[in-house]
């Protein structure tokens, strides 16, 4: 059987908004030889076991940015490699500018389990060993490999968080646009040229300004609606969008409601996304 050149399963579909079934952002590209999880939201290691892949099979963690729902979990990951893997090989985390200090941060909450865990087994060459890499690329794009996998970076835009990065990922003919919590802009733009896949955290301005919540309010102006995430898939001419990152949660019933408003501005395949879905990028013509 022909293993596909890319294959995209969404871990976690949800939001900061808690909800039973859908786990916080993270997203698992198997490209040519190479495992890649983008972002490590709520529940990330639960959902990766789903998958069938635990920590010390990834080649790389990707972060899209430092919002705590994209991160929340990198502890557990970072723990779960350090206690499983039998090389003591770094896990790699690439991530915007500040990705570091986060690292930092996760090992010094870690202290006292690291310390247990020492003292206990004797067989650890040392505590968790991270390797990072801060991507900067408030001047252009930064490409850079992975085994056999090509990977460029391009600025989105979140502000007022920043900075802020979506992953472009290619293997064999074949790509795939993670873009993370994004407006429409030119970095997006260029990451999604041409794609087969495009991944696009998107929201409901229309019901969200029917929340009761003041604080809720503020995030309409920085993340893409599903018509923007469909503008932009027309605009750069993807094969199919991926919608994912729902807010508000996207209800039982409602799901021909959101696809009607992507599709009104894009003719081709657009898939709502459940946690644990595969998504392979389908021939092109
Ligand atoms: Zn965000
Ligand atoms: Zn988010």
């Amino acid at each position: 059987m022909r293993s596909m050149a890319i294959s995209v399963t969404l871990l976690g579909t949800g939001s900061p908004i808690p909800d039973a079934n859908r786990a916080g952002p993270s997203t698992l590209v198997a490209a040519g030889s190479a495992r890649l999880l983008v972002d490590a939201g709520r529940g990330v290691l639960m959902r990766l076991a789903g998958a069938g892949a635990f920590p010390v099979m990834l080649d790389a963690v990707l972060l899209t940015h430092l919002h705590s729902d994209h991160i929340t979990d990198l502890n557990d990951v970072i723990t779960t490699h350090w206690v499983m893997s039998l090389t003591g090989a770094p896990l790699q985390v690439y991530g915007p500018p500040g990705t570091q200090a986060v690292v930092d941060g996760v090992q010094a909450m870690l202290t006292a389990d690291v310390g247990y865990r020492l003292a206990h087994h004797d067989d650890f060459a040392g505590p968790p060993a991270v390797e990072v890499h801060e991507l900067d690329v408030r001047d252009g794009s930064e490409r850079f490999r992975i085994a056999d996998v090509d990977i460029v970076v391009q600025p989105t835009d979140h502000r007022p968080v920043e900075p802020t990065v979506g992953y472009r990922i290619s293997h064999d003919g074949r790509s795939v646009a993670i873009a993370g919590d994004t407006v429409p802009c030119a970095g997006l733009d260029q990451l999604c040229a041409g794609v087969d896949l495009y991944v696009q955290t998107v929201i409901r301005p229309d019901l969200v300004r029917l929340l009761p919540n003041r604080r809720i309010q503020d995030i309409v102006d920085y993340h893409s609606s599903v018509e923007q995430a469909a503008q932009t898939a027309a605009r750069a001419g993807v094969g199919t969008l991926v919608c994912t990152h729902f807010v508000p949660p996207l209800v039982a019933g409602q799901e021909e409601a959101w696809r009607a408003l992507a599709a009104a501005h894009f003719d081709g395949a657009i898939i709502l996304a459940e946690d644990l879905m595969t998504v392979e990028p389908a021939p092109r013509g």
